[in-house]
């Protein structure tokens, strides 16, 4: 197989595809990097040193983050060949590219109230879905979707697990036979992948769905090359994924120590972040990993919340232990 490291603006800096082997020296690429120039002008030259023209088979999506799925719908339609993607990355890359901007930014407002934030807050950018639309070259013409244990580049034989948490429906590739898995943003070697709660999210409970998960990639035997979508390819899958079930389960519990005394929104941030957030996107992906853990807490009775917008305060159930 083959690994291109294309570029993210960011801190990220890049994101890993993969070229999966198949049969008559045909390959399936798995993500396709940002729709941005730099990275189209890196397919360009990697198709032709690595002559895909009619032997790209089909391009897979682990998920509808723009770093993944952003060049897939262009691609597919340069080389004529089916995207794959599961149904929730499908319907999360419809949702997100969703048109009208009023009916957005009125759920993002209530979504703001409901979640102690001001709903003139800087972030309606970012969370309607506007910066979005510019990163990604379109929604893929449907096809067959992936699903649970699928096979798929069927020459080198790669099992599809789905999981939910980082995204909808993310897809993993596990090679048993290379001992090989394509973890996607699931599992990263040195970061936690974001777990967060967004305005238009169908999920009520991220964090459980992305503990559960956790749980279910220990199916995967421990012996795997973990191949992530950032940093690099990692052994000590089993010891990876015990760690950040670690740091969340740390932050829940950071978290109920401190509401023994009612804290807003914004003060439980600093109190996981214990940075200053001036840049919007890292400001974001704060505030809805933060709503994730209090909403986490809150769906087992362990935490409530009373009031709206930013008078809201969270503090816990019950008597202090
Ligand atoms: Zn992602």
């Amino acid at each position: 197989m083959l690994w291109a490291r294309l570029p993210v603006p960011g801190a990220l800096g890049h994101v890993n595809v993969w070229l999966l082997p198949d049969a008559d020296q045909g390959w399936w690429l798995a993500d396709s990097g940002m729709a941005m120039p730099a990275v189209e002008a890196a397919w360009t030259h990697l198709a032709g040193s690595l002559d895909l023209r009619g032997r790209l088979h089909g391009i897979l999506v682990t998920h509808h983050h723009p770093d993944h799925i952003g060049l897939a719908a262009a691609l597919g339609q340069r080389f004529g060949v089916p995207v794959r993607c599961s149904a929730g990355t499908f319907d999360a890359t419809v949702r997100a590219l969703r048109s009208e901007p009023e009916a957005a930014l009125a759920d993002f407002a209530a979504w703001a109230l409901a979640n102690g934030l001001s709903p003139d807050d800087g972030l309606s950018e970012l969370m309607t879905g506007r910066s979005y639309r510019r990163m990604i070259s379109g929604v893929p013409a449907p096809a067959d979707p992936l699903a649970e244990g699928d096979v798929v580049a069927l020459a080198s034989g790669w099992t599809v697990s789905l999981h939910q948490g980082h995204a909808p429906g993310h897809a993993c590739f596990h090679n048993a036979d290379a001992g090989l898995l394509i973890s996607g943003d699931q599992v990263l070697p040195t970061i936690s992948p974001n777990v967060s709660l967004y305005p238009g999210h169908h999920d009520a409970d991220p964090l459980g769905q992305y503990l559960q998960s956790l749980r279910a990639l220990r199916r995967i035997p421990d012996t795997v090359t973990v191949l992530p979508a950032h940093g690099r390819p990692f052994r000590g899958l089993h010891a990876r994924l015990d760690a950040l079930a670690a740091e969340h389960e740390g932050r829940l519990r950071a978290i109920e120590a401190a509401l023994l005394r009612p804290h807003s929104l914004e003060e439980v941030v600093a109190l996981l972040f214990r940075v200053r957030l001036t840049d919007a996107l890292n400001r974001m992906l704060a505030i809805g990993e933060t709503l994730a853990h209090l909403c986490h807490l809150e769906l087992a009775g362990r935490i409530r919340r009373a009031g709206t917008g930013p008078a809201q305060r969270w503090s816990r159930n019950g008597r202090p232990a």
